[in-house]
């Protein structure tokens, strides 16, 4: 992560099959494009590579939460839970459909806790949110259980795990549905972009119709369409998916260079023995995004967090000070700081979060550093990097 770092010449050839005949929307204009249909092919390379029936591009990661959501008919006063460690979009998401954010903690996976997701299902639960964090996953087949029992729908976010699997399956096939962000700091990258995921045909036709006004997007004449629901402007753009698409066909290289420098880093971090790597689920195969460790506590890991920079090894967060990622700063969220007036529902069911603390999210995000891991290092750079990170670390401890 993240692909913008070899942008390049097949990304450049993509953009100009755009560029040449001028159509920069994804529907109509048959006439005028020349053949080209950027969206429609990134979305059935998509469904190849990720295995699911149906994948619709829209405008943002943000967007394809709320579209999936709204797409499960999740709207005002329903539950969602999510976890506390993701990012501010996981929230923005659901309340945008004047649905409620249930937040619970996460476990050593860095993703959401089984056990404290059961803790939290009431009457008024809808869906379950895992959102695959830092290149790994959640524990897909405890939370696909509890779902089951409950009769609850599974919304993955493999926003930041995007080429990673578990148990064989791309991570966003697994769930009811799944949601991708292709803005510009992801593994692939369209500059801006998101997609929904879904093996279900009412999902999709829902978010195929949503996510475009409502259109029902029957013949050629988009004029004479009907809107069968109301719906939203989500949509993609050709440009952006001329980017994505030529990105998607370089997921496997993307994924094997970053397995590479991270083997490099692991290895030479394994030596320390006071740190200790983030659980990956039983069957599961990481991104290779991100390399996430612990340390003992929370002040050691603050100082190492310091070395590390101080030594000039970027890229590597202390999530626990992190104000897009992590509750403890959230008080926007906390304090519901809107710009508009918001329902009675929303506010009596965010009161939970004037006085829940989150112990356990704490004890795991407050010893984790997690590194990014780039694409355009030489061997040399991994080497030299792997090196100055042992040394900060163990300076640390
Ligand atoms: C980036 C990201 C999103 C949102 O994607 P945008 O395309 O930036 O709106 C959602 N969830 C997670 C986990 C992300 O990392």
């Amino acid at each position: 992560m993240p692909g913008f770092e070899l942008f390049g010449d097949k990304e450049r050839k993509e953009l100009n099959d755009v560029l040449d005949n001028g159509v920069l929307m994804r529907y109509g204009f048959d006439g005028m494009r020349n053949g080209h249909w950027k969206a429609k092919e990134l979305e059935s390379t998509l469904e190849s590579k990720l295995q699911v029936k149906h994948a619709q591009l829209v405008s943002s990661g943000t967007a394809a939460v709320s579209v999936a959501l709204a797409s499960a008919g999740i709207g005002s006063g329903d539950e969602v839970i999510m976890p506390t460690f993701t990012f501010v979009a996981s929230f923005e998401a659901i309340m945008m459909l004047g649905a409620i954010p249930v937040l619970v903690d996460i476990d050593d996976t860095l993703t959401l806790d089984p056990k404290a997701v059961e803790a939290a299902i009431t009457s008024k639960t809808k869906a379950i949110m895992p959102v695959h964090m830092c290149g790994s996953m959640a524990n897909m087949d405890a939370l696909m259980a509890l779902c089951k029992k409950h009769n609850l729908i599974v919304i993955e976010d493999s926003s930041q795990a995007t080429g990673a699997t578990y148990k064989g399956k791309p991570l966003g096939s697994i769930g009811d549905l799944g949601c991708l962000s292709l803005d510009f700091v992801k593994i692939i990258t369209a500059g801006e972009g998101g997609a929904v995921l879904t093996n279900n045909e009412t999902y999709y036709t829902h978010a195929d119709h949503y996510s475009d006004h409502g259109h029902d997007h029957k013949g050629n004449d988009r004029g004479a369409e009907t809107h069968p629901f109301l719906g939203y402007n989500f949509r993609i753009s050709e440009l952006h998916a001329a980017v994505g698409l030529a990105q998607l066909r370089r997921l496997d290289e993307f994924v094997t260079i970053q397995k590479k420098n991270y083997n490099i880093l692991r290895e030479a971090l394994s030596a320390i023995p006071e740190l200790t790597f983030r659980t990956v689920p039983e069957g599961g195969e990481e991104s290779y995004s991100f390399l996430s460790f612990f340390l003992s506590d929370l002040e050691t890991s603050r100082k190492a967090s310091i070395a590390l920079k101080e030594a000039g090894v970027d890229g590597c967060f202390h999530y626990y000070d992190n104000s897009w990622h992590y509750i403890r700063k959230w008080d926007h969220l906390k304090n519901l700081k809107t710009l508009y007036p918001v329902s009675i529902e929303v506010k009596n069911g965010l009161e939970y979060l004037q006085t829940k603390t989150f112990e356990q999210s704490d004890h795991y995000i407050g010893r984790n550093i997690s590194c990014l891991i780039k694409l355009s290092w030489t061997e040399e750079e991994v080497i030299e990097r792997a090196q100055l990170m042992v040394k900060a670390i163990s300076s640390v401890l």
